[in-house]
């Protein structure tokens, strides 16, 4: 039996962080590292990285099973993909999982796709293959029946070496090459316009600390990305984890998720995981107002915010700052926010306008000022505007977001420290990237929509 992988390249309407990372395909690798039938020959195909069309790979490979994930944004490029693989090869079954297939499966209902994993991917996956087509498996998506999803991962490790070929490309900004790690699953806190914690049906677990050490013995690069929605949450678990990696003698660099609240409570821990390789955080900041933060349920300050950003310069570690930008922004806001990152010292921020994503509690709420179709799942990409702004044009809103990225970006002094820590290169590396990103922007300045 012949099982096929692919990631699929984002769609180019999609404003993306693809244009400064590409990271590795993990729940691929997952599945690929838990399919139970050994004689399955399982090959993964990273189209972002991949030159060739999709067509090409599936007249080579001929699968039995083609498996795909993605995010909302992938949603149309998956069903197109779903359609060229069937005109190829009619009887190939095709499955489909990652988050948003978990928490809004039936945004892939279509001819094409067989399958919609929306519970407890990896087991699911392997009982579709095991089941030879039957729809009644636990797990699979099915209008009018909620799966139930399982609160452990007692899975093997993602397969690596399946991507192989690709893992030199694989990068996050200055951390290169780089890979990935999941510790956690879902979030202890519930901010109202996160999707994450929707995955997991507000559900927070864990794997344990010595299952953690004994995967990262196994990945090369020196670099690893920690993808839980909130590694900062347990000052125990966190200590453990430095314990274990001075223990074994894992000498690794770290960039990991974390609330202000935690960082700001917890600076010794702050300090020793720096020791142990801590090297950026990136911080769900969100605003620059109270008032905005206890809207979004964020449960932090900005007293937090400002104190969490001081520690964690204080031991060197990079900030990357996410802030959701209001549709009532007037410009005098775009000004006040700029002043408010300028004085903190932030170079690195990622500027999101409030985008209530469906299956989020907040989708319900804005429903009616949708500016954007939610068919047109390509530009629900946190930086498109779904909502109109309550007080400029579309494309004054956009203006004013490429002035605040360009006037943080390139203040001199930004550069030029920069440069001094990662080199002339990989600065330049990274600004043709997020020059990328303003050509998108501008396109939709100019357009206003
Ligand atoms: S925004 Fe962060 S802290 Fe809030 S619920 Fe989502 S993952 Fe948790």
């Amino acid at each position: 039996m012949k099982v096929l992988l692919i990631r699929p390249k984002p769609d180019p309407e999609t404003i993306g962080l693809q244009h400064v990372m590409i990271c590795e395909p993990l729940e691929l690798e997952y599945i690929a590292g838990n399919i139970e039938d050994s004689g399955a020959e399982i090959e993964i195909i990273d189209m972002i990285v991949e030159k060739k069309p999709l067509e090409y790979f599936i007249q080579k490979h001929r699968p039995d099973f083609v498996g795909m994930s993605g995010y909302i944004t992938h949603v149309n490029v998956i069903k197109d993909y779903a359609r060229r693989i069937k005109r190829i090869q009619g009887d190939c079954r095709i499955i489909i999982g990652g988050v948003h297939a978990e928490v809004v499966p039936q945004d892939f209902l279509c001819d094409e796709i067989d399958f919609i994993c929306e519970a407890n991917g990896i087991k699911t996956f392997n009982e579709i293959i095991k089941g030879g087509g039957s729809k009644e498996i636990e797990g699979i998506y099915r209008p009018g029946k909620k799966n139930v999803k399982e609160m452990e991962f007692p899975y093997g490790f993602p397969a690596r070496h399946k991507v192989a070929k690709y893992r030199h490309r694989y990068y996050y900004m200055f951390h290169n090459p780089c890979a990935l790690i999941k510790t956690s699953f879902g979030c202890p806190y519930s901010c109202s316009f996160c999707f994450c914690k929707e995955v997991t049906d507000g559900k927070y677990f864990t794997r344990t600390i010595d299952s953690v050490i004994e995967e990262l013995k196994g990945i090369p690069e020196p670099e690893i990305y920690i993808v839980d929605d909130d590694f900062l949450f347990s000052k125990e678990r966190i200590l453990e984890f430095c314990r274990k990696l001075k223990e074994h003698q894992i000498h690794k660099k770290f960039l990991v998720y974390g609330r202000a609240d935690f960082i700001c409570r917890h600076e010794e821990v702050i300090r020793t995981f720096q020791e142990h390789g801590l090297r950026a955080v990136i911080v769900g900041l969100e605003s620059f107002k109270n008032e905005d933060l206890d809207r979004y349920n964020k449960r932090t300050s900005i007293a937090d915010n400002e104190k969490a950003i001081g520690i964690l310069k204080k031991y060197d570690v990079e900030v990357y700052g996410t802030l959701i930008l209001d549709m009532d922004f007037s410009k005098e806001d775009f000004k006040s926010l700029y002043r408010w990152i300028k004085g903190l010292g932030l170079i690195f921020v990622n500027l999101q306008p409030l985008t209530p994503l469906k299956g989020t509690a907040i989708y319900q709420q804005y429903q009616k000022d949708f500016i954007i179709d939610p068919l047109e799942y390509e530009k629900w990409d946190l930086a498109h505007l779904v909502l109109k702004p309550q007080k400029m044009s579309v494309g004054r809103y956009y203006y004013e977001i490429i002035k605040l990225y360009y006037k943080i970006t390139m203040r001199p002094q930004n550069i030029w420290k920069l440069i001094r820590k990662y080199g002339f290169m990989e600065v330049w590396k990274l600004s043709w990237g997020s020059s990328a990103v303003t050509r998108q922007y501008l396109q939709k300045m100019i357009r206003g929509r």
